[in-house]
């Protein structure tokens, strides 16, 4: 199978609620760990960008890889 652009592991990506900014959770997953959790499934994590503690869904998170994001943070 080719063509598939998705990271298949790397960081676990959430958006702040607040600022609408995504920002890294500093979990590193995979594909099919992530979509092998409950859908209620959550967690607690610091957040870079406006400093405040957020619960956030698995389910709201994505998965990028570094290369993505060092594309990203050029454009910046
Ligand atoms: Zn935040």
């Amino acid at each position: 199978m080719t063509g598939s652009i998705l990271a298949d592991f790397g960081d676990l990506m959430f958006r702040c609620p607040k600022t609408g900014q995504d920002f890294d959770s500093g979990f590193r997953t995979d594909q099919q760990d992530l979509a092998s959790l409950p859908s209620a499934a959550h967690l607690r994590a610091r957040c870079p960008r406006c400093g405040e503690t957020h619960e956030l869904k698995f389910a709201e998170g994505w998965i990028e890889a570094r290369e993505r994001r060092f594309r990203l943070a050029r454009i910046d």
